[in-house]
């Protein structure tokens, strides 16, 4: 059965991947419709289930049927439980240590695996397809960085950016761009991996790798990456073990013509904290700074986000807002959420006289102390229930939902502790909130009905 599967998945993925993730596979047993199979870590059953889901999927279906299941046995070696010093060498093979009987503790049996959501049947590049080059308006503040930016899309590895740096402050498009490079690489050249990961997620990762003993496993994984985005380096800084590896997997890389993407929130020279030797390799390419955008960019970016809502407004509005909003990109997006916010609410159109009360609410909301009241009436509100709903014992769906909204804005915007916050709405313990923030903020991580209901929401409070 093992077998059939494999052939299933050698036809749907990247040879090198298959010959990665899926040789060093020992399978167990089948049970009725459960198949069992041995990975040799945690860190390599993390993947499968991140990466594989949709290929493992059709694999059992053509292999046992719709009913067939997948477990995972998990090699955990007794020996290296104990934390063991860490050596970062470059793995000599790719087939991680077979497995020797005497390693394998009883068995940990995952859950039976689910067919997870992703949209595509290989390796998920986690990048965001809203961020494009066609998006991201061109100005003065951004012309070097955007032009680099577009001819290491359109030739990845072979031109003399790499690795690209793009610096900047907080909100000026850098992550947008970097994600653009990578959307435009993964659209023209599909048989190039793209991989975008923050470098607070890289050094999550390699973290957990050295705890589940998984280094082999985590370095290969990256070593097959054709096109490596890693946002925020700064993040990096002090993370001495963590640079060490992305030292190597940065070499490596290179050295094979593939192309790095970083961004920054300061200029390379002015990264402390980051070893010599790194820093001495990002100068191998090129660092291109993002500027404030000027007026002009201000109202192109404006105009453009207005016509993506597909709202019109005059244009004596849209300069008014630029005008008055100079800091940064995000900080230009978040206004234009609160006036559509406040039109749709209001039910009015977006005018000069909306434009001005909003901006100023802004500035005077932004002073005042958000209550735990305001939070609970325009939540109610939103979802059109009363204050009282939400402080009511029910546990019907129609009001949980907003209840859990309402408790996990009342911890981002008010200083209550979540004893408190728990004690506002009609006596809950404090663990019901933790659980709603969670919920919440799962929801709220990507695209979803939650996620505009939220940025409504916040849009009042801002
Ligand atoms: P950073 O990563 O530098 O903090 P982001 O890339 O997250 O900033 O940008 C913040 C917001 O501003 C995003 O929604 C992004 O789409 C938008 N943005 C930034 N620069 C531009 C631009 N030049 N054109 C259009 N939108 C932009
Ligand atoms: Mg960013």
């Amino acid at each position: 059965v093992w077998n059939r599967c494999l052939a299933v998945i050698r036809d749907i993925i990247p040879e090198q991947s298959f010959n990665t993730w899926f040789e060093p596979i020992v399978p167990l047993r089948l049970n009725g419709k459960i198949l069992t199979i041995q990975v040799p870590s945690e860190f390599f059953y993390e993947w499968l289930e991140e990466n594989f889901v949709h290929a493992l999927r059709r694999a059992l279906d053509t292999a046992i049927g719709r009913e067939g299941q997948l477990e995972y046995s998990i090699i955990v070696d007794k020996g290296n439980e104990q934390n063991r010093p860490l050596t970062v060498n470059m793995p000599t093979t790719k087939t991680p240590q077979s497995a020797k009987p005497d390693n394998v503790s009883p068995d940990i049996l995952k859950s039976p695996f689910q067919l997870k959501d992703l949209d595509s049947l290989t390796l998920d590049s986690y990048l965001n397809p809203v961020y494009t080059f066609d998006n991201y308006i061109e100005g003065d503040c951004n012309r070097l960085a955007r032009s680099a930016g577009y001819a290491v899309a359109e030739r990845p590895g072979v031109t003399s950016f790499n690795p690209l740096m793009i610096y900047g402050g907080v909100g000026l498009g850098k992550t947008h761009l970097v994600q653009a490079i990578g959307n435009y690489i993964k659209n023209n050249s599909q048989n190039k991996f793209v991989l975008y990961v923050t470098s607070e997620k890289f050094t999550n990762q390699f973290l957990n790798a050295v705890r589940t003993d998984g280094i082999r496993d985590f370095t290969s994984f990256y070593m097959q990456v054709d096109v490596l985005v890693i946002d925020d380096v700064q993040f990096l800084q002090k993370k001495e073990k963590t640079q060490e590896i992305f030292f190597h997997i940065f070499n490596h890389l290179h050295q094979s013509g593939k192309q790095i993407i970083m961004t920054s929130d300061r200029a390379p020279r002015a990264l402390d904290g980051l070893e010599d030797r790194l820093l001495s390799r990002f100068k191998w390419g090129l660092s291109a700074d993002l500027q404030t955008p000027d007026l002009e960019t201000r109202i192109a970016i404006i105009q453009k986000k207005l016509q993506a809502e597909g709202i019109y407004i005059e244009d004596a509005v849209i300069e008014y807002l630029a005008h008055s909003v100079n800091t940064n990109v995000r900080e230009l997006e978040g206004v234009i959420v609160s006036l559509i916010a406040q039109a749709s609410l209001n039910r009015r159109d977006i005018d000069l006289e909306l434009a001005k009360n909003t901006l100023r609410n802004i500035v005077e909301d932004s002073e005042r102390e958000v209550t735990i009241d305001s939070v609970q009436e325009a939540v109610a509100d939103y979802f059109g229930v009363t204050v009282a709903d939400l402080k009511a014992k029910s546990r019907k769906r129609e009001l949980v939902h907003p209840r859990q909204v309402a408790m996990y804005l009342a911890k981002e915007k008010t200083d209550l502790s979540l004893k408190s916050i728990g004690y506002h709405f009609g006596g809950r313990d404090h663990s019901t909130v933790i659980h709603a923030v969670q919920t919440i903020s799962d929801l709220v991580a990507k695209p979803s009905e939650t996620r505009n209901a939220v940025e409504k929401l916040k849009a009042l409070f801002k």
